[in-house]
């Protein structure tokens, strides 16, 4: 039976990436490395800001990914070390609580986080001590989740460092999304187009208002259906309880919230609670500051968007002679929704679709959780030369700035592997 992760016999030699970093690794702790992880990032071809409200969205692996190169001993302690000198070195010891400074997210808090996620999951009571080595090829804070990856890639050292292993069902289950393979349409490519400007989700509460937004409309639909609100969380868990369709939710949304910006006052009344347990009960702690909550617009968005996730993968199982146009046009709705509704663009993401849209492309959008970041293109194949120098020379090439950093921010993303342990062998 196949493990899980994929164990996989390689020679450093072979490989240039895996050689410079078991080079590193050797310069750094004076031993040779005993096993590498990997694991992908990942860009979100259609349903953004979705998955915390229940609902299923359409990621694809790419190439780009976080590897670590580790050697396990009895030190007692997991030492940390970056290829990148912009990542400084860190040591914990095994045995010590992780404590996480919230308004200074540091590069191994998210290493710890796998470290711990896995412990706790497999009852790791004395961890193995190790010595690592990270490195990442994903554009950082660019919407193709390198935190994740991060993660992911230090659950699986800790993982092989401890010698356990997870089955299948529970690898699933370890990542935040239920799987299901889409088949995507031939004829086209997806291109990765990187707007420049970094939007770091742990440092910045923009994210954390959109959570807290949903979550309050989330009360406030409940309530006018006479449904617990006190129980319910997620948007999508208003649906099932009213067993609605999404086009009967987005009418529910008109019918029940207004346009207007909602003041705290107004919530609380609504939802016969008081100003204290607004603040405890429904805010998160870097959104005490916020006063005004669009809720018509985040549920709309919400909605319309888990409907285009349904409508893209039924194209994509269905083959319409149209498919790309199709698939086009959904994308295009929800680079709008994301814009004008759900207000997680920016203008220079904004300037970079149009010109993608201009280009060539069939379809162009954010991806990731937008404020900046990446945009994500489908192109018809034969296309994408034209399309590729087309963006280069309206975006990229009028910048310095933009031109140094256009190497490794536009390009057509190939599907990659999944996360894996790689031996020498
Ligand atoms: P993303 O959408 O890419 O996950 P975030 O802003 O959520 O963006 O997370 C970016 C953070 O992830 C970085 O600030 C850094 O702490 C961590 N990170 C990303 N890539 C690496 C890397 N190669 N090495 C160490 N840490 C990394």
């Amino acid at each position: 039976m196949a493990t899980n992760p994929p164990k996989i016999k390689t020679s450093s030699a072979a490989n240039e990436r895996l050689r410079n970093l078991k080079n590193t690794f050797e310069t750094k702790y004076g031993e040779a490395p005993l096993f590498y992880a990997c694991a992908p990032g990942r860009v979100n071809l259609i349903g953004e800001h979705i998955d915390y409200c229940g609902y299923s969205v359409l990621p694809m692996a790419v190439e780009q990914n976080i590897l670590s190169a580790v050697s396990v001993n009895n030190s007692g302690t997991i030492q940390l070390a970056n290829t990148n000198p912009q990542y400084k070195d860190f040591t914990v010891s095994c045995s010590e609580d992780i404590t996480v400074e919230k308004d200074n997210p540091q590069w191994h808090y998210y290493f710890l986080c796998g470290v711990k996620g896995i412990q706790e999951k497999c009852r790791i009571a004395h961890l193995a001590g190790m010595s690592c080595v990270v490195e990442g090829t994903i554009p950082p804070s660019s919407g193709l989740s390198s935190s994740s990856a991060l993660v992911c890639c230090a659950g699986l050292v800790t993982m092989e460092a401890n010698q356990k292993s997870l089955s299948k069902a529970k690898l699933i289950e370890f990542q935040p999304l239920r799987a299901t393979d889409v088949k995507l349409p031939d004829g086209a490519v997806f291109v990765i187009s990187n707007c420049c400007v970094e939007m770091n989700k742990a440092a910045s509460s923009h994210f954390n208002i959109r959570v807290v937004e949903c979550r309050i409309a989330t009360k406030m639909l409940a309530q006018a259906r006479g449904l617990d609100s006190s129980r319910l969380l997620k948007l999508a868990q208003v649906q099932t309880e009213l067993k609605a369709s999404l086009d009967e939710m987005l009418d529910l949304v008109d019918e029940v919230l207004h346009p207007e910006p909602y003041s705290r006052e107004e919530i609380c009344k609504t939802l016969g609670i008081t100003s204290e347990q607004f603040s405890t009960e429904l805010l998160s702690a870097n959104t005490q500051h916020v006063t005004h909550f669009k809720l018509h617009q985040r549920a709309k968005h919400v909605y319309s968007e888990a409907a285009r996730v349904l409508k893209f993968k039924s194209v994509c199982d269905s083959e319409p002679a149209e498919s790309i146009q199709l698939l086009g046009d959904l994308m295009n709705q929800s680079h709008a929704s994301c814009r004008d509704l759900y207000e997680c663009s920016c203008p220079e993401l904004d300037q970079l679709v149009d010109i993608c849209l201009k280009s060539g492309a069939v379809g162009s959008r954010l991806t990731g959780a937008g404020w900046g970041g990446c945009a994500v293109s489908m192109i018809p194949s034969e296309k994408v030369d034209s399309f590729l120098q087309a963006v280069r020379e309206a975006y990229y090439l009028p910048d310095p700035r933009r031109a140094a950093m256009e190497k490794q921010s536009l390009f057509v993303s190939k599907p990659g592997g999944g996360a894996a342990i790689f031996h020498e062998g």
